[in-house]
């Protein structure tokens, strides 16, 4: 999912569509885009798919007048597909309408759903989002910012929101800093993003990362920081770095791309290969494969080409869908790969069905060695932040060894780089949750206690 909002800027609709197709990584199910105009109407459009199919010139004019605007790309997980549950969500209130878009996942979701459930409160989606909304209209405090502070300081996990009002713009980052949000400068005007690669397309000016626990407010005087949480422990989800987001985004001062490298690097000191090429899994491996091939002197090829057009497979909703995603998204160089011995680099292994599918792919294409290397720890636990990694029985190595793992995806070797490399791989920049790799949950597991008392 991804966040893209603008403050006191010309042509605020299109600039969040540019804005959204540059986070079109962080989620394919559905893009939406709100604006506020001058009188303080809204005009909100909303649909299923790429920002590309759900926008056309007509439906970007509607928003003519608008300098203020807030847009969301979504992906669907299998309990959160569908129309009603894309963002960002329009909402009436007697203090004024307001629109909020989020990613991420509450711990404590289901227990706020109930107290508000208990206090009179229907929903319509099944989104965090709306439980933000319902507790921000429930709090009786004066002021808005009040009352978002007194609704986050009720919320528990990894997550980012947007809250916009007709005249006001809120970011805000949960208090462990799991999910990135930052903030640009564009002309007189404000932007915030997900990821920083959107400023650069709309010629944006990076201010800096919100921090965890921050509400950063913009609106005619310019920007206000408000702490809801003096919590110190910073924990960025790793998977930012190794899968989720573009390499030209840098997270919390950590560019993703020389993270990857470094990686890469490590990955080669741990799991030595004797190979005779490197090949990269396009896109979010190659980073990985150039560093692994410049720290072990083994040439770095293209051995694999992406179908640009066909969807991520990780972030497909479900089984069916991800395997013929697999299926119809690379293809091997034959030329290159045929009667080497190859050392294939990948960013993560989830379910390891996407994994198996191209050490076969390189094998028809006549590969004599597939010596599978991963750019991430082994992935042994599951994430309760947003990130659909899958329960711990569909993880490929929740259970298997090391050995069993390798013979499931049927390569000649498989290595992954330790979480020691990967920490020391942000160059301190940042501190990592780790939590699907070590266990080590930054917070408390709510939800997970429930599932297991049951
Ligand atoms: S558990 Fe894994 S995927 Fe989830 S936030 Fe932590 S590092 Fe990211």
């Amino acid at each position: 999912m991804s966040i893209f909002g603008v403050y006191g800027v010309n042509h605020a609709a299109q600039m969040i569509y540019l804005g959204l197709h540059a986070l079109q990584h962080r989620g394919q199910e559905g893009a939406g885009i709100a604006t506020f105009d001058f009188d303080g109407k809204c005009t909100h459009h909303r649909g299923l798919g790429l920002a590309s199919e759900v926008f056309d010139p007509d439906t970007l004019a509607r928003h003519a007048d608008a300098l203020l605007g807030l847009g969301s790309t979504q992906y669907a997980n299998k309990a959160k597909g569908g129309l009603d549950n894309v963002q960002p969500l329009f909402f009436h209130h007697k203090s004024g309408d307001f629109v909020i878009a989020g990613e991420g996942s509450l711990i404590n979701a289901d227990r706020i759903a109930s107290y508000l459930e208990d206090h009179g409160c229907i929903f319509h989606t099944a989104t965090d989002a709306e439980l933000l909304a319902n507790l921000i209209k429930k709090e009786n405090t004066e002021n808005r910012i009040d009352r978002i502070i007194d609704s986050l300081n009720m919320m528990e996990g990894g997550f980012a929101f947007a809250i916009m009002t007709r005249n006001r713009l809120y970011a805000m980052r949960d208090k462990y800093g799991i999910k990135p949000l930052a903030i640009a400068k564009l002309g007189d005007g404000w932007v915030i993003s997900s990821e920083t690669c959107a400023f650069d397309l709309i010629g944006a000016e990076f201010v800096r990362d919100i921090e965890p626990g921050e509400v950063v407010t913009v609106d005619h005087h310019g920007l206000r920081s408000t702490r809801y949480s003096q919590f110190q422990k910073h924990k960025v989800c790793s998977m930012e770095y190794f899968y989720i987001a573009r390499p030209d985004s840098d997270i919390d001062g950590c560019n993703v791309h020389a993270f990857r490298k470094e990686v890469g690097r490590r990955l080669a000191e741990e799991c030595p290969c004797d190979a005779d090429i490197v090949i990269g899994v396009p896109d979010s491996g190659l980073s990985a494969a150039i560093g692994y091939a410049e720290r072990s002197g083994i040439p770095y090829e293209i051995g694999l080409i992406k179908n640009r057009y066909i969807a991520r497979t990780f972030i497909q909703p479900s089984q069916e869908m991800r395997e013929r995603g697999v299926q119809m998204k690379l293809s091997a160089v034959r030329s290159i790969v045929s009667g080497k011995r190859l050392v294939l680099v990948d960013d993560s292994i989830v379910r390891g069905t996407t994994c198996l599918k191209i050490v076969k792919l390189l094998r028809a294409a006549g590969a004599r060695e597939v010596h599978v290397r991963i750019g991430s720890p082994i992935m042994k636990y599951p994430c309760f932040y947003g990130v659909d990694t899958s329960t711990s029985e569909e993880l490929l190595c929740s259970t298997r060894s090391l050995e069993e793992a390798c013979r499931m995806i049927e390569a000649d070797s498989l290595g992954y780089v330790s979480c020691k490399a990967s920490v020391e791989s942000t160059k301190g920049c940042s501190e990592l949750c780790l939590a699907c790799f070590n266990g080590e949950y930054p917070t408390s597991l709510y939800q997970h206690a429930k599932d297991t008392e049951e």
